[in-house]
């Protein structure tokens, strides 16, 4: 025969009532299951709890989290804590990326508004200075030798 479950109400062990329409009784408090074709059908329909099933699920669940050493707790905020802080180093990284790309832009911009204005031979005076695009108007070198007087 199946093993029934405790009673539902009451928790005391209950008996199959061997009648013409089998069914599960609590003598304790009286409870009783629906009354079936045959004792494994009545034993199946006593021992089938869903919501029972789900609750006593969720407290185990919930008891094992409230038994949870506090270290166990706080290793997973560090962990949690240590990505936050290198998805912020991340960003923070393609921030400075972006603006770094955005001032060259600009510098290219400038630069090709600049070199419109600019006579031929005084091209070599576009330098890059500190990675950035420098330019600066010197006079055109003196041509053949000087020597100082
Ligand atoms: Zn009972």
């Amino acid at each position: 025969m199946n093993n029934l479950r405790p009673c539902p109400f009451c928790g005391a062990e209950p008996t199959m009532q061997n009648t013409h329409t089998p069914y599960v009784k609590c003598l304790n408090c009286l409870g009783d299951g629906p009354r079936c074709a045959k004792e494994e059908i009545a034993a199946d329909e006593w021992n089938t709890r869903p919501i029972e099933d789900a609750l006593t699920a969720e407290l185990a669940e919930l008891r094992a989290q409230i038994g949870r050493p506090a270290e166990a707790i706080y290793g997973e905020y560090h962990d949690m804590r240590v990505k936050v802080d290198e998805l912020e180093a991340l960003l923070q990284q393609r921030d400075l990326d972006l603006s770094f790309a955005k001032m060259h832009l600009d510098q290219l911009k400038w630069h090709d508004a600049m070199t419109e204005k600019i006579p031929e031979d005084n091209w070599s005076c576009i330098r890059i200075v500190n990675d950035k695009l420098m330019w600066c108007h010197l006079p055109p070198e003196p041509e053949g030798d000087q020597p100082n007087g």
